[in-house]
């Protein structure tokens, strides 16, 4: 019972918070006029209970009062004309007759106006009088008649006396009781007032109580809501974007209050966006700042390596990289849980499906039918995957790819990580390959692949600087016109690939040669001496000579000249001399290396080269190579 009125109250409250601020308003209005009609009422009700009690008054004790005097005038006049008709008799009893009609009317009147039981019993006893008063006045009459004067005296002396004095006394009894009456009546009248008076001044409070129930209500139903949203949003504007309002009625405040709210939650939203576009930023440049300090592809794959261990550490992941035929996929980048890596067995570029789609690609498990082949028959435990590809000025270069458990999806962010690094890495490795390509084409011949004279002579500085003695040998192709001329420059150029792929195998690790221009190479030979050197070229020419007799090249000659490096006061001295050296071996014949004069190479002024004639030699070689002598020409084979 107590739950069912406690619902019914509240579903009055709920109704009464729900009811829109007009309503409200609109509800006190009527509240007001309710109030207003209660005090007019209770005017009204006060007016007419008045108003009443007059009535009474008038009606019943003033009537029944002015009554009763009537009567007792009219009963002494009875009396009075009765003795004056027996005096006069027999002129006239019209007087009498008149009183007796006076009489008889105030005596109606007094019936009429009613009577308490008391008056009542008077007016009885009072019309007994008259009767007998009248009968006497009969025995009057007849006595008058019969000229009974005496009898007639004494009837009205005797009897008829008595009888109008007990008229006159009951009229006077009637009288005084009528006053009593009215008295009372007075009384009552200013008890009525009295009475209807309490109730105006009751109805009145309890009207002014339900007034002011009735605004404090609605003021708490209007004004409350609205505080509460004040209060929120000055703890909003300070900073506080949870401090919501909590007002749930469904009028216009409800409703702003619920604006309010979804403003917050949507300042939330953003909010959260914006740390989250922060928070990626902050990787980002991270990440970006962990490449630029990346000097080199190993290094840059170390922050590769780094970054999916921090970004995915509950996942197994790897960097393939295409190797430089980019036909091939190869494990570049080992990170997380797996110490093999996720192992994708995709062997080439475009056998990955996320770097042909040039987009990340993610399964939510292995065992999809949709899934990667390469996943899907790697045989391995059922797995989520994701594969990011990794590119560059949009050539694809490799994929970053990461396994983990199904339930271990990456999220969004993971995945925002991921295609960052993937971009980031594209970026910097692609960088880092293009510069050292741009180095290496700036520092090597791409017809031979051999450093170019300014890379050697670089080297060569680098040697002289760290103290290493080395025999420099300077190379020149005999008749090498005559090749270009007979037999093509394109074949001139193989023969000049050819004689550069022999040297270089037969070199020693730390040896190293570089196209010095055109058919001229120079080589450096550290830790020997020039005599060592020339047992070097002659290894040179034997294998050369082998490979030209089996291959489809015409065959040609090397000319050299040999210095000790260290033993001159600069490299372009020491170039000097072994140009000098190979000039002299030139004129002797060719297909032999000299050995430059070790006196020349302290010698303040340099020997300088004359033109050069096939017979005239101008420069005299200290030392030849007996078995690098031949007699005949190769090309005039
Ligand atoms: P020598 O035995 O005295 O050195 O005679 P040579 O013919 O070898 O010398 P010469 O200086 O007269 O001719 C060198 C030729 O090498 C001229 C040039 O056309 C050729 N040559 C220079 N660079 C290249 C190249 O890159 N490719 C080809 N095919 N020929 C080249
Ligand atoms: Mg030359
Ligand atoms: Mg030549």
């Amino acid at each position: 019972m107590a739950t069912s009125t406690d619902t019914a109250l509240g579903r009055i409250r709920q109704r009464a918070v729900d009811a829109s601020v007009g309503g409200k308003l609109r509800a006190g209005f009527v509240a007001l006029l309710l109030v207003l009609f209660l005090v007019i009422g209770a005017l009204l009700l006060t007016v007419s209970r008045l108003g009443a009690a007059n009535d009474h008054i008038d009606q019943v004790a003033v009537v029944r009062a002015s009554a009763a005097d009537q009567l007792r005038f009219a009963a002494s006049e009875l009396r009075a004309e009765q003795e004056a008709y027996v005096m006069d008799w027999p002129t006239s009893r019209t007087g009498f007759d008149e009183a007796v009609i006076r009489f008889e009317a105030a005596l109606r009147a007094l019936r009429t106006a009613g009577a308490d039981p008391m008056s009542q019993a008077l007016i009885n006893k009072l019309e007994t009088s008259y009767q007998t008063f009248l009968a006497s006045d009969q025995l009057i009459v007849q006595a008058l008649d019969n000229n009974e004067f005496e009898l007639a005296e004494n009837l009205t002396l005797g009897a008829e006396s008595l009888a109008a004095r007990f008229i006159a006394e009951d009229a006077e009894s009637i009288a005084a009781l009528a006053e009593q009456g009215r008295a009372v009546a007075i009384e009552r009248f200013h008890t009525t007032s009295a009475d209807a008076r309490a109730l105006g001044l009751s109805l009145g409070v309890i009207a002014l109580v339900v007034m002011v129930i009735a605004s404090w209500v609605i003021t708490k139903l209007i004004r409350d809501p609205l505080h509460r949203v004040q209060l929120a949003a000055e703890r909003a504007a300070d900073g506080d974007l949870h401090a919501e309002a909590d007002v749930r009625s469904d009028d216009e405040t409800g409703r702003l209050a619920g604006a309010f709210n979804s403003m917050l939650t949507k300042l939330r939203q953003r909010e959260e966006t914006l740390r989250a576009d922060h928070h990626r930023q902050e990787m980002a440049n991270r990440i970006q700042r962990a490449f630029e300090m990346a000097d080199d592809e190993v290094a840059a794959l170390d922050v590769v390596g780094l970054t999916l261990d921090d970004a995915l550490p509950e996942r197994s992941s790897e960097l393939l990289l295409a190797d430089n035929s980019k036909a091939n996929l190869e494990q570049a980048v080992i990170a997380g849980t797996n110490p093999d890596g996720p192992g994708c067995p995709v062997g080439s570029p475009f056998s990955c499906v996320a770097v042909r789609s040039g987009a990340p690609v993610t399964f939510a498990t292995s065992t999809a039918v949709d899934a990667c082949p390469h996943l899907r028959t790697r045989g391995v435990e059922p797995c989520s995957a994701v594969c990011v590809p990794v590119s560059f000025m949009g050539r694809a270069m490799g994929v970053i790819h990461s396994v983990g458990d199904e339930a271990n999806h990456p999220s969004p962010s993971h995945m925002e990580a991921l295609t960052t690094l993937a971009a980031q890495a594209g970026a910097r490795i692609g960088m880092l390959r293009t510069m050292v390509r741009t180095h290496e084409q700036a520092s090597t011949d791409s017809l031979t692949g051999l450093m170019n004279r300014r890379t050697f002579q670089s080297r060569s500085r680098s040697l002289r600087r760290a103290g290493i003695p080395f025999a420099l040998v300077m190379a020149d192709i005999d008749h090498f016109k005559r090749v270009n001329d007979t037999y093509g420059h394109e074949t001139g150029d193989r023969a000049l690939k050819t004689f550069s792929d022999v040297a270089t195998h037969t070199l020693r690790q730390d040896d190293f040669m570089g196209r010095w221009g055109g058919e001229e190479f120079a080589f450096a030979l550290p830790g020997l001496d020039a005599a060592q050197a020339t047992e070097v070229l002659g290894r040179i020419r034997l294998e050369l000579a082998a490979l030209l007799s089996t291959s489809d090249l015409p065959g040609f000659t090397v000319s050299y000249g040999v210095v000790d490096a260290h033993t001159c006061t600069s490299l372009e001295a020491a170039v000097r001399l072994a140009d000098d050296a190979l000039y002299a071996a030139k004129e002797q014949g060719r297909d032999r290396a000299v050995i430059a004069d070790s006196d020349d190479a302290t010698s303040p002024t340099p020997p300088t080269r004359a033109p050069r004639t096939a017979d005239t030699p101008r420069h005299t070689p200290i030392g030849v190579l007996a078995s690098l002598a031949r007699d005949d020409d190769p090309l005039e084979r």
